[in-house]
């Protein structure tokens, strides 16, 4: 929850000698009075009159059609353009995304992308997890900071998609109904409109907000750095249960394009799994994923750095030291070997793809010439990941002789 607001207050830092800006009373209000009805009349009422089943089913229902809309919709679709959305799915996802009270698709996905862009600055992130754990769940939405300012100079493609526009110009009545209508139509069918109000409309979206939250407090503070540590983010299974697939938010801050957050196929990552259905039914479609090799590439780079690091601390009097350096430096070297001939084959590549493109006739002997290059290029690019895929055994088996934490 935002509002439309001047961008005129100085930025606190957190020091004590900067004059905080004026609190956001829409957002505070909002934001305190629904966890104040969750904690007290939620369960008094379910205590004293109980919730019916079919109301329970109607709370996770709504809950995920919040969630998976800010996660599929806001995130992956309008804030990084991972894949392409059917109209319809768009409509729902403005629709849903709204109800979850967390401003239009335009100002969160023009705030996010900043996010992305000065990850962790203290002046120009929105939510910098460098100002703490509660500035970045939810402090940075209390006041008027100028880090949040709506300016949409970052999103202007949005802008063109009628469905954003439409839904950034009548957000307030959007978000209105979609909060109020769907309780108390399933409040009114199952006989109990202030039980529909008190769990679909208020705990709801609750719950909604501060599992959306975690992605920007938590996943910036706890959990493990597999893929990069220049910036906070952190992959985080437990979180990813929580937040539809969005814990794994090191290897989101990396790879952005890449539509998937949970990139191995045992990751909780519904939010994957509802754009590769949508891709069965013809509701999405040109989902972008980061060649494999480039995520073995990544692993390797931060087990390099993690291992240069230990050694640096070992010194080079240390025999073992200098055992393990002459091996990291035959692993290096290969790695480079295996990145150059990678780069290579990616040229031969695109080559040929555009070779075919430029031809409009083929005789079929070049054509079968053709396929067998493509099917030996193949192959390589297999046999380079999985040499990667090899290399980061190796050098996770030398970390451990030397008693270190993989990585
Ligand atoms: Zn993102
Ligand atoms: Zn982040």
């Amino acid at each position: 929850m935002q509002s439309d607001r001047p961008t005129n207050h100085s930025i606190d830092d957190g020091s004590k000698n900067t004059v905080k800006p004026p609190i956001l009373w829409l957002p505070a209000i909002i934001f305190s009075s629904t966890m104040l009805i969750s904690l007290t009349l939620v369960p008094w009422y379910g205590y004293e009159q109980g919730y019916s089943w079919g109301l329970g089913l109607f709370f996770l229902l709504f809950l995920w059609a919040n969630g998976l809309s800010i996660t599929a919709g806001y995130h992956r679709l309008w804030s990084h353009n991972t894949y392409k959305a059917h109209p319809i799915l768009r409509l729902f996802f403005a629709l849903f995304g709204a109800a979850a009270l967390q401003n239009s698709a335009l100002v969160w996905c023009s705030g996010h992308r900043r996010h992305h862009r000065y990850v962790d600055d203290i002046e120009q992130d929105p939510y910098s997890a460098k100002k703490g754990l509660w500035f970045s769940h939810i402090g940075w939405m209390l006041r008027e900071y100028d880090s949040a300012c709506d300016d949409f100079s970052n999103a202007k493609d949005l802008q063109r998609d009628p469905i954003v526009a439409w839904q950034h110009k009548h957000y307030l009545a959007i978000a209105i109904c979609m909060n109020i209508a769907p309780p108390v139509l399933i409040g009114w069918m199952l006989g109990d409109i202030v039980g529909g109000l008190l769990i679909i409309g208020v705990l709801r979206l609750v719950v909604s907000h501060h599992t959306t939250f975690f992605i920007n407090s938590l996943a910036h503070f706890w959990g493990k750095q597999p893929y990069t540590d220049e910036n906070t983010a952190r992959d985080n299974g437990l979180l990813a249960f929580f937040t539809y697939g969005e814990g794994y938010h090191n290897f989101h801050h990396l790879f952005q394009n890449d539509y998937r957050n949970g990139v191995r196929w045992w990751q909780f990552d519904p939010t994957k799994w509802l754009i590769n259905a949508g891709a069965w039914v013809g509701l999405t479609k040109d989902l972008c994923r980061v060649p494999d090799f480039k995520i073995h590439r990544a692993l390797l780079d931060v087990q390099f750095k993690r291992a240069e690091q230990t050694l640096a601390a070992l010194g080079t009097s240390n025999e073992r030291a200098m055992q393990w350096r002459s091996h990291l430096d035959t692993e290096y070297q290969q790695l480079t070997a295996n990145m150059n001939e990678w780069n290579a084959l990616r040229q031969q590549w695109y080559k040929q793809k555009s070779d075919r493109f430029s031809e409009a006739t083929q005789e079929l002997s070049k054509e079968l010439q053709r396929k067998w290059e493509q099917t030996a290029l193949h192959t390589r690019f297999k046999e380079l990941e999985y040499a990667l895929k090899m290399q980061r055994k190796r050098l996770n088996y030398l970390t451990a002789q030397l008693n270190l934490q993989p990585g």
